[in-house]
């Protein structure tokens, strides 16, 4: 039996939150995957409850815990070309960041600091100061799950856009396998320095010392903020990377900046980040997202969207 059983999901999300998974697997190559879903098909034959999990930097696991198969990803290895980068999906998105920056490749810069695997960031098409996954991306190769056919798609058909990609829908019983970017050789000094300027802006602005999932909700396109509320925060508006209302300002606003619900808090530093003060439980934080939502609501006629998963 390749599959554990009663996995405590807390220690393998960034938020230290969660309940048990009823299976749970590392696997550390495709190999290693399609064994795991071999032997759990015996047990769920449609795959109704798998979950493919990268650095658990996104994701709220219930309480309750999951009951079904969680597949933890551990796929690595990064292959530098002059022009192109291979990397596996469980490479961490700073391995890729920093081992391109050695090689003098540009394209990873405005990802400098981003936590989570490179998986998790195409799943999500991650982005920061203006730059997204899909940028430089070429092609993303994936295992379906089901028929386990090795799935190739260029850019395009990955279907890209604000947070979202084809992996989020269409194709969410898909496991990412892989991904090869275009990079360009540049100076080493300056590629480490635009990096290095990304990394101590998150590290000053971003509550870090406490277990957290980054920002909760997403920023909110000013087309669909009423016009009263955008010429209130029209200094906040920014590209991100189309023009956003950033949905921390809005919080920041209210007085709903420290506020708690047992273990958890509305940051004080970051108000779209909610952290873990100790021993948080699912349900204060599912609480806290709850009244930031109705309070803005109210205030400000605005529909908050989870940035976050929530399993
Ligand atoms: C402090 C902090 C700051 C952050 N800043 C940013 C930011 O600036 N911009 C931003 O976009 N995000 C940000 N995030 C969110 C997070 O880092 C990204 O979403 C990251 O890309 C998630 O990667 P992960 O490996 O942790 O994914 P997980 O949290 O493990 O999973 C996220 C989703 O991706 C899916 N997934 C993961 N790997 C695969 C795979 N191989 N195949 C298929 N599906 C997969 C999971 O099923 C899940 O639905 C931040 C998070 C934190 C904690």
């Amino acid at each position: 039996m390749i599959l554990k059983t009663n996995i405590p999901l807390r220690d393998h999300s960034n938020f230290k939150i969660g309940g048990n998974a009823k299976y749970f697997v590392e696997v550390k190559s495709k190999e290693e995957l399609v064994n795991s879903l071999n032997e759990y098909r015996e047990i769920d034959p449609c795959f109704s409850s798998v979950f493919v999990l990268g650095k658990g930097t996104n994701v709220l696991f219930k309480d309750e815990g999951y009951d079904g198969l969680i597949i933890k990803n551990e796929i690595c290895g990064i292959r530098e070309e002059f022009n192109e980068v291979e990397v596996a999906s469980g490479e961490l998105m700073q391995d890729l960041v920093i081992s391109s920056a050695e090689f003098s490749l540009s394209g990873f810069e405005w990802a400098g600091g981003l936590p989570g695997s490179v998986g998790g960031a195409i799943r999500g098409n991650a982005g920061a100061f203006g730059g997204e996954i899909k940028d430089n991306l070429l092609e993303v190769t994936s295992l379906n799950m089901i028929s386990l056919k090795t799935i190739a798609r260029n850019n395009l058909e990955c279907r890209f856009n604000y947070r979202n990609s084809v992996f989020k829908y269409e194709a969410n019983k898909e496991f990412i396998l892989s991904a090869k970017f275009s990079v360009k050789k540049d100076d080493k000094k300056e590629i480490e320095s635009k990096i290095e300027e990304r990394v101590s802006y998150r590290k000053d602005r971003h509550p870090l010392q406490y277990p957290n999932l980054g920002s909760m909700f997403k920023n909110i396109p000013v087309e669909i903020v009423p016009k009263d509320v955008l010429e209130e925060f029209k200094n906040y508006i920014k590209n991100d990377p189309f023009p956003v209302i950033p949905v921390a300002k809005l919080i920041a606003s209210t007085k709903l900046m420290g506020r708690r619900e047992g273990d958890a808090q509305i940051s004080e530093k970051h108000p779209n980040f909610i952290v873990n003060l100790g021993s948080a439980k699912a349900s204060d934080v599912l609480i806290l997202m709850n009244i930031i939502k109705e309070e803005l609501k109210e205030k400000y006629r605005v529909s908050l969207e989870e940035e976050i998963m929530i399993l």
